[in-house]
């Protein structure tokens, strides 16, 4: 972590971290005609977003009439019709993987995919703990150990130098996620997978679309998870999906995900089922609202990359805020979550809720986002789980959550993280130059607003 000023043992390797130069081509600022002298929206003054972001989910008669049509077939489940098939088959092009598999979830991808490499009791998991919970409960409903990993404060990102240190001989499986839809290091994880001959499960239920070195994530470890929940760029309510170029694999995930049984579609053989399995199997009114929905989903996605740009060439030039970093391997990312870094000392020692506050007041929403999960009773409590004690013994699982040690993490969301959501990225150019007018006008009163 050069530059950081952190006394850290593995200084040297980090220093090898790249990321994306900040671009200041063409900065052309339109909030150069700020009115930075009026008051903040907080005090009584008017707001500094004066329109409306788009409302989520996005939908039209497309939608519509591709929901009535399953109704009307009869068909609804992915064993009576062929929308399931379909929409697998068109995700996996625009992936650019040889196989999908659609699951009810993106938590049911995950756990699916850890089904079919037999992930069990005594086995351990690498995870990062700046992540979405479902990435350590997927790991948990096996009897597995999560092993949590500390962040990268720069990117918000898995740090890959740690995730080395978290690997032992009981290491089953690397399950770095790409938050926020940016990219982690990628290089450094399959690496260190390679060096260490583990499978690399990509959490990508942010990410899809973004691109490493020319290709999707999800399909540059063994497989990839995506979810199609209501939050996320493509949603269909509940859903998910798992995209992988191994066609064993592929047969494995179908198998557990359809109770353990093979595939009662010529492409997958008899003969592969596990000796575990469930239902998430999706249903055929989900995949034609997923079909429907991914006609958007390029068109979106860059939409949010272009105004995710633009809102960090404004960023960067508001001394305090510090837009997450993107490594160099990135080609494109595809947002679902706007991540950015807040300090305090640039704003009168404002706190960074007192900053919310503010911001809220003025028309635009920015959240604190995940916290400490290595330190929250949910995840403590693991050490007194019976099943934990009687698997992994008492001085193990004592040991367990001073492995889970974060002190980055910690940094990162006491008080500096913040997010804005997706749908704040599909608005227009004046809403990211009112964004960042926001924020000026705010660090302009900071010292009257500090309560
Ligand atoms: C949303 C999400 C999941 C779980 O997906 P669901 O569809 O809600 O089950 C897993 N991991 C990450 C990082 C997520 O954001």
């Amino acid at each position: 972590m050069a530059g950081l000023g952190l006394a850290a043992a593995p200084a040297l390797a980090m220093a090898e971290t790249k990321y994306l130069k900040p671009d200041t081509r063409n900065l052309k600022l339109e909030t150069r005609n700020l009115k930075l002298d009026s008051r903040p929206a907080l005090l009584g003054g008017p707001k500094a977003f004066t329109g409306k972001f788009p409302s989520w989910p996005i939908y039209d008669s497309a939608e519509e009439q591709a929901l009535l049509d399953v109704l009307h077939s009869g068909k609804w489940g992915r064993l009576d019709g062929d929308m399931t098939a379909k929409f697998e088959a068109e995700y996996a092009r625009t992936m650019g993987a040889k196989h999908s598999l659609a699951t009810i979830n993106g938590t049911n991808a995950l756990y699916t995919m850890l089904g079919a490499l037999d992930v069990g009791p005594g086995d351990e998991v690498v995870i990062p703990v700046y992540t979405f919970v479902a990435t350590y409960n997927v790991v948990v409903l096996n009897y597995a150990l999560p092993i949590l990993v500390d962040t990268d404060i720069e990117s918000f990102q898995i740090d890959a130098q740690k995730m080395e240190k978290a690997i032992t001989k009981q290491t089953k499986a690397l399950m770095p996620v790409h938050i926020g839809g940016l990219p982690c290091d990628l290089d450094k994880v399959m690496e260190i997978a390679q060096r260490h001959k583990l499978p690399v499960i990509e959490d990508a239920c942010q990410a899809p679309g973004t691109e490493w070195r020319g290709k999707k994530v999800g399909t540059i470890g063994l497989g990839g998870a995506f979810s199609f929940q209501s939050t996320k760029n493509l949603n269909c309510a509940e859903g998910g999906a798992i995209i992988t170029n191994d066609s064993d694999f592929m047969q494995s995930c179908y198998a557990f995900h359809h109770q353990g049984q093979s595939a009662n579609v010529a492409a997958y053989d008899a003969g592969k089922s596990g000796t575990r399995g469930t239902n998430a199997r999706l249903t055929e009114f989900q995949a034609s609202v997923l079909l429907a929905q991914m006609t958007r989903l390029d068109i979106q996605s860059r939409k949010r990359s272009r105004n995710a740009d633009y809102l960090t060439k404004l960023f960067n030039e508001i001394p305090g805020i510090t837009p997450a970093k993107i490594y160099a391997g990135a080609n494109f990312c595809s947002y679902h979550l706007y991540m950015f870094r807040y300090d305090k000392a640039h704003f009168a020692g404002m706190s960074r809720a007192r900053f919310i506050q503010a911001m809220i007041a003025e028309g635009v929403t920015p959240w604190a986002g995940y916290g400490q999960m290595n330190k929250d009773a949910y995840v403590t409590g693991l050490s007194q789980n019976r099943h934990y004690l009687k698997i992994y013994g008492e001085k193990a699982m004592k040991e367990w959550v001073d492995r889970n040690h974060c002190p980055q993490n910690d940094r990162l969301t006491s008080e500096e993280s913040l997010w804005f959501g997706q749908n704040m990225l599909l608005g227009n150019t004046r809403d990211m130059d009112q964004i960042a007018e926001a924020v000026r006008k705010i660090q302009k009163n900071a010292q009257q607003l500090k309560s």
